[in-house]
């Protein structure tokens, strides 16, 4: 019963063990998976966020053919509108990609309509001749496509609020990336206020100056505040686009576009909308460019974040699976290698407090363990062993006791032991009322040694005693006394009884004549006397004295005779 609830409590131990471990390194595991998901969706998301810019710009990108086609004659095989057309297909593509996401379709969709309207303005003037178009036209449909990359704002902000959601730090990425973005439009703007002048043929003036003025200021504002913020950025493709930008935009196109500014304060300059527009163009590159490298690199960072996430994943993944194992095996050799052998032991020596010796202790495990076991055979042997001298020493103690209570030449009890057995008996709860004490002494005895010998004596003694207890009952007691005298103890007999006794055990000395070695025979007689108390104190003294007595009131009165004992008075 107690192994079966000790074993139960290493199962249950290792239950909660296995437990614990398995619920640690799950948790463990949940962190990391969840620092692998997050990593994963802002990569998602920052790769969408990219995806929304790069529509964006294509948007402000599509303003540069539209202008050089509306400054030139439509012809067959137009390269003007072979180019217009591939790039509104490249915008549809960047469009077509954004567009996947739930969150940012009522956003697509309010763009495409904006651009497709401001395409419809463009086409209908593009169908007209050259002279045809009106310049007012002209300045509406430039500034149609300016509106539909308003449109992308709000899909902007929408991208942007989605990847702050999941991951905050990116708002800095973000805003940077936003600002090239914007850069990179309000550049084309201010190339798009002079293509207008220049459709028009006369300054950049009136509301399109304003306009004009501002975009430029937010233009160096927005400049001023990236390179700023990309100063201490640590990737060198950043660092090289922004010089990039430096060079080709801000030393080169802005210049051209101020200079083509002032050129047409003062008429007669040769500019073109397409000539123009094919010398700016390529300045706002960069600027792409820049924006490109930098979400790039975000990217990359985040993209080594989820990698090192699914590698962490992975290592506490083995790790955990690794210390599971490593729990079980322990566990498991644990109860094989020690709990068992343990209990094992435990019953051996339960056994062997309560004397089960018989099983053999067979010799198990390793090192301490078999030390153990060889201890316990070892133990084992020791108290077989014992056990044996024990038994030994009890049959010596038994025979040793039989000798000194025997009278060695007759068998019988010494006088030692029957006066331990009287003092016994009269001491034992249900003592007998009375006991009888009967003295037997052999008549002329020494004559039987004198004419036989001595061994004839003896062998006349050993018969007596013999014909003594054949004649007595089971619980009578018969003692040699001493020489040739007898005692006889008989327990709780009335004194008729006593006599009657007496008066048998006189007759078996005479009746029958006693053999000697040399064929002959002896004849032999015995006085006897009685005594009889009642059974209370130290009764054996004055039992001795009165049995005493009466023997030799039996030898005084001539031998071969019973003499009861009677208290004076
Ligand atoms: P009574 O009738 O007065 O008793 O005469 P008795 O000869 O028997 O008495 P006494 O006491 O004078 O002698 C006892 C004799 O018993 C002496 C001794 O030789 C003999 N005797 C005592 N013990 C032994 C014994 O162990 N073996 C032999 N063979 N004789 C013994
Ligand atoms: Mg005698
Ligand atoms: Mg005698």
């Amino acid at each position: 019963m107690r192994d079966i609830s000790l074993n139960q409590a290493f199962l249950a131990a290792i239950g909660l063990i296995l437990a614990c471990t398995l619920a640690l390194g799950l948790s463990l595991l949940g962190a990391y998976h969840r620092d692998l998901r997050d990593s994963e969706q802002s990569l998602a998301r920052i790769s969408a966020f990219r995806d929304v810019l790069i529509a964006a710009s294509r948007i402000s990108a599509e303003r540069g053919p539209t202008n050089a086609a509306l400054g030139l004659e439509r012809g067959a095989n137009d390269p003007a509108i072979a180019r217009l057309s591939a790039f509104r297909q490249s915008s549809d593509e960047a469009i077509a990609r954004i567009a996947s996401g739930p969150a940012l379709g009522p956003a697509v969709e309010g763009l495409r309509s904006r651009l497709a309207k401001a395409r419809r303005e463009v086409d209908a003037l593009l169908a007209q001749p050259l002279a045809a178009r009106s310049r007012d036209g002209i300045e509406q449909a430039i500034f149609g496509m300016f509106s539909a990359y308003d449109a992308t704002r709000p899909v902007v902000d929408t991208a942007m609020t989605d990847l702050l959601a999941s991951d905050h730090a990116l708002v800095g990425e973000a805003l940077i990336a936003r600002m090239v973005s914007e850069l990179r439009d309000y550049a084309g703007r201010l190339g798009s206020y002079v293509v207008i002048a220049i459709a028009r043929g006369e300054p950049i003036s009136g509301a399109n100056r304003a306009a004009f003025e501002q975009t430029r200021g937010r233009v160096l504002q927005l400049w001023d505040v990236v390179g700023a913020r990309l100063a201490a950025h640590p990737s060198p493709a950043v660092w090289d686009a922004q010089r990039s930008v430096t060079r080709e935009f801000f030393d080169a196109g802005l210049k051209l576009i101020e200079e083509t500014d002032r050129r047409l304060r003062n008429p007669g300059g040769g500019d073109t909308p397409e000539s123009f527009t094919n010398a700016i163009v390529p300045s706002f590159a960069p600027i792409e460019r820049l924006r490109d490298a930098f979400v790039d690199a975000a990217i990359a960072r985040l993209s080594d974040a989820s990698s090192q996430a699914r590698t962490a994943l992975i290592f506490a993944s083995a790790v955990t699976a690794l210390i599971l194992g490593v729990v079980v095996v322990l566990l498991l050799a644990s109860r094989n290698f020690l709990f068992r052998p343990l209990m094992l032991a435990r019953e051996h020596v339960i056994d062997f407090a309560e004397g089960r010796l018989a099983q053999p202790i067979e010799p198990r495990g390793q090192r301490e363990m078999r030390h153990l076991f060889q201890a316990l055979a070892t133990l084992r042997t020791r108290l077989v062993e014992r056990e044996q001298l024990d038994i030994e020493r009890s049959r010596l103690t038994a025979e040793l006791r039989l000798q000194a209570d025997t009278d060695g030449l007759t068998g019988v009890l010494n006088r030692g032991a029957l006066e331990r057995a009287v003092v016994q008996l009269a001491g034992m709860p249900e003592a007998p009322s009375s006991i009888g004490l009967i003295l037997l002494d052999l008549d002329h005895f020494k004559a039987v040694n004198d004419q036989h010998g001595h061994t004839a004596g003896d062998s006349a003694l050993r018969l007596s005693a013999g014909r003594l207890r054949g004649v007595l009952r089971e619980e009578d007691i018969v003692a040699r006394f001493g020489g040739e005298e007898f005692a006889i103890v008989v327990p709780d007999a009335g004194a008729a009884r006593l006599a009657e006794i007496a008066e048998r055990l006189r007759r078996a000395i005479e009746d029958k004549p006693f053999p000697l070695e040399d064929g002959g025979v002896i004849t032999l007689t015995a006085s006897l006397g009685i005594a009889r108390v009642a059974t209370e104190g130290d009764i054996w003294p004055a039992l001795l004295k009165a049995a005493d007595g009466a023997l030799y009131e039996a030898k005084r009165q001539g031998r071969n005779r019973v003499v009861t004992w009677r208290a004076a008075g």
